[in-house]
């Protein structure tokens, strides 16, 4: 990595650090947001619950990404997205591409597949692949994979912020950080996957995960001490809400806790999974391997909430 690349990078964790906002520019490349009191990835969060296409301002910059901001008026309102999200999703395809040069829809049974790809640092000189499942309920959330590909060698990008067991990617807290909710723009969607991404780089180049974090949930809805304990570095952001570092913030605590106990809840909530048995679904690891895009499995195969979800309205039927 180049020194001028690696000092950006260290600079955009230092300001996620100090909660900072980002952006995210054609490409998907992040910066730290020039102007902090505009709207942001990191706060865009109230207004992007207002619908699709919401009034949300773009955090992109310049007067050409202004005047794009006019075409979103023509993304289908709230009543259209109830009926048919893949249709907002197809609407939405030029926008995105113009963000994410090459992104692609492919449909499937039960939703479309978005494919892109994020460059996420300047002069980085490799990018990331994001492979996601949008269901076309709002009532189950995407499910989204990422890879790095670094001249056609092609790489899972996890364990650390990704769920249990298929290691899809946990950019955003669906209920805590509103971040994204079905039917809004895909191309906030893909911005907090770049966001995400950014975070994994600097993780790997700096061995810490930077900026504020969640843990999962234990049995009380707090965050789980096991999943802190392994998960979390000393020197990265506390879960609780504090501005503190996790060592010297509820770290002391979590580690008076009995830990095979807590390791054995850990594991009742999750299938008696360990931390780090998470990987993408075989099917998708396939595919990104082979670079292709033909043979998408069916996203009912690979979306665990979504099977779950048919399987119940199927049931009340
Ligand atoms: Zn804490």
């Amino acid at each position: 990595m180049a020194d001028d690349v690696r000092a950006e990078l260290q600079r955009i964790g230092d300001g996620l650090d100090a909660r900072r906002p980002v952006r995210v520019k054609d490409g998907g490349i992040v910066i730290l947001d020039p102007q902090p009191f505009s709207t942001t990835v990191q706060e865009k969060s109230n207004e992007q619950q207002q619908g699709a296409g919401g009034p949300a301002a773009r955090s992109r910059q310049g007067s050409t990404r202004r005047q794009r901001s006019s075409d979103r008026s023509r993304a289908p309102r709230a009543e259209s997205r109830i009926v048919g999200l893949a249709g907002n999703y197809a609407g939405q395809l030029e926008n995105v591409q113009r963000a994410y040069p090459g992104a692609t829809l492919i449909p499937d049974d039960y939703g479309v597949w978005l494919l892109a790809r994020s460059r996420v640092v300047e002069g980085l000189g490799r990018e990331a692949i994001f492979l996601i499942a949008l269901p076309k309920t709002s009532a189950v959330e995407p499910r989204g994979w990422a890879f790095w590909d670094q001249d056609g060698h092609v790489e899972w990008i996890g364990p650390r912020h990704t769920n249990f067991p298929d290691g899809s990617v946990c950019a955003y807290h669906p209920t805590l950080d509103k971040a994204w909710s079905p039917g809004g723009d895909l191309r906030t969607l893909l911005d907090l996957y770049s966001v995400w991404v950014l975070r994994h780089l600097h993780l790997a180049v700096f061995d810490r995960w930077p900026g504020r974090q969640h843990a999962m949930p234990d049995d009380l809805g707090q965050s789980d001490p096991y999943y802190r304990l392994t998960q979390f570095k000393d020197t990265e952001l506390c879960s609780c809400g504090s501005d503190r570092r996790y060592g010297e913030c509820c770290r002391p605590h979590d580690l008076k806790l009995p830990f095979l106990s807590i390791l054995h809840a850990f594991k009742r909530r999750n299938l008696g999974l360990g931390i780090l048995d998470r990987a993408p679904p075989a099917e998708i690891a396939a595919l990104i391997a082979q670079g292709g895009q033909k043979t998408l499995p069916p996203m009912l195969e690979v979306h665990s909430t979504l099977r779950a979800q048919v399987a119940e309205v199927s049931g009340n039927r």
